[in-house]
């Protein structure tokens, strides 16, 4: 039995990508950080219905005994890097600590495979917020970074530390470039979620409008579920590689607004208002992935639409709202 090493397993990577490990037999640990509202977490393995099929390790990205001991405790084949401050927004108040876990914690985590599972397999989380101010129209492996805040900033430090493990040690080590994925188990301060909870809200009668920023922005949106996938692929083959995750089709905030009201009967001009103090210090004004690479090589594709998932995000808000939302997990 393969045994596979998740940080971040709370969140909704990892959530997702411990469902779809357990079901190709692995045994599946997690990192587990302490926390004081310790009911809250495993919200999301408890939603997907795994919470008691992971085991849980004690550690914390910033502490590398604490990681050393988990990955020496679950002797590891396959890491996955998922833990991250990973809210844009918040790198800008909380530049230190963002630095510090989606940064420095990566290093922690390819010092604790090179010093007690050098044979194992590593998966960085990269992201698309790396190319920040586009430089190519269409972004793929070979476009320049241009980082826009310190979240971007810190994770192009992990990518660059992921590769130069993997080419100065000889790590298995891969970073996949993905471009924004979103679920049900979204976190709510992203903006897709802010918006179907918000639909599910009008929709039931709690609330009348959201209050949103930059409704121009683009976004390449593809769903968690197929992205986790791809993080396997990576790891399957004989070379450590790079790849970058993306569905092609870029799309506004605005334009994902009338899908997601539309979805629920709504008119989204009559709820959503925007207010300048949603706007960021500086924006990642558009976003369109070309996933070729991972097309050819890993022989990976989406296969969830846009509509798709924000019709299955809408359903997932009535149902958790008390509303009459079927629940279709994809
Ligand atoms: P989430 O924010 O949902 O999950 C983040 C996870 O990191 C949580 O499990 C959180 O634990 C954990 N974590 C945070 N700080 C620490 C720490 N100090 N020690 C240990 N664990 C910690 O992120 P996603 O699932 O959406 O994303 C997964 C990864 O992919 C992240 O690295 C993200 O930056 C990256 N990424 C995501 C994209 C997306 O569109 N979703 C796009 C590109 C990259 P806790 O539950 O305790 O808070
Ligand atoms: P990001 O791409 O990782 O920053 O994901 P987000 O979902 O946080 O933001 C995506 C885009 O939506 C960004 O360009 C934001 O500026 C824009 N946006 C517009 N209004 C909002 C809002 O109210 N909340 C968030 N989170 N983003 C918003």
């Amino acid at each position: 039995m393969k045994s596979a090493l998740i940080t971040g397993i709370t969140g909704q990577d990892g959530a997702y990508l411990a469902r779809m490990l357990l079901g190709k037999g692995y045994r599946v640990h997690g990192l587990l950080r302490r926390s004081a509202s310790s009911d809250a977490i495993g919200e999301r393995l408890r939603w997907l219905g795994i919470e008691s099929d992971v085991v849980m390790l004690d550690a914390d990205l910033m502490d590398l005994s604490s990681i050393l001991r988990a990955v020496e405790m679950s002797r590891p084949d396959e890491v996955y890097n998922l833990a991250a401050q990973s809210f844009v927004k918040t790198s800008w108040t909380q530049p230190l600590l963002t630095g510090q876990v989606t940064g420095m914690g990566a290093t922690n985590m390819l010092e604790a495979v090179r010093i007690a599972a050098p044979r194992a397999r590593f998966y960085q989380a990269s992201s698309s917020e790396m190319y920040g101010k586009i430089q190519a129209p269409v972004q793929d492996e070979r476009t320049p970074f241009y980082p826009r805040s310190p979240y971007a900033a810190a994770k192009a430090f992990a990518h660059w530390m992921t590769v130069n493990y993997r080419e100065s040690f000889g790590l298995h080590a891969s970073s996949g470039i993905l471009f924004n994925h979103e679920s049900p188990l979204r976190g709510i301060e992203f903006v897709t979620r802010k918006i179907t909870d918000a639909v599910a809200r009008i929709r039931l009668g709690l609330a009348d409008h959201v209050v949103l920023g930059n409704l121009d922005a683009r976004r390449d949106w593809g769903h968690a579920a197929d992205y986790v996938e791809a993080m396997w692929l990576m790891l399957q083959q004989e070379h450590a590689d790079d790849y970058v995750v993306a569905t092609g089709r870029s799309t506004s905030v605005r334009e994902f607004c009338r899908l997601a009201f539309a979805h629920a009967g709504l008119d989204w001009e009559r709820h959503v208002r925007v207010d300048a103090a949603h706007l960021r210090p500086a924006e990642v004004d558009v976003l369109h992935g070309d996933a070729s690479k991972a097309r050819r090589v890993l022989r990976w594709a989406p296969r969830i639409t846009l509509e798709e998932m924000v019709a299955e995000m809408v359903e997932a808000d009535l149902e958790r709202l008390g509303g009459k939302g079927r629940r279709r997990v994809a």
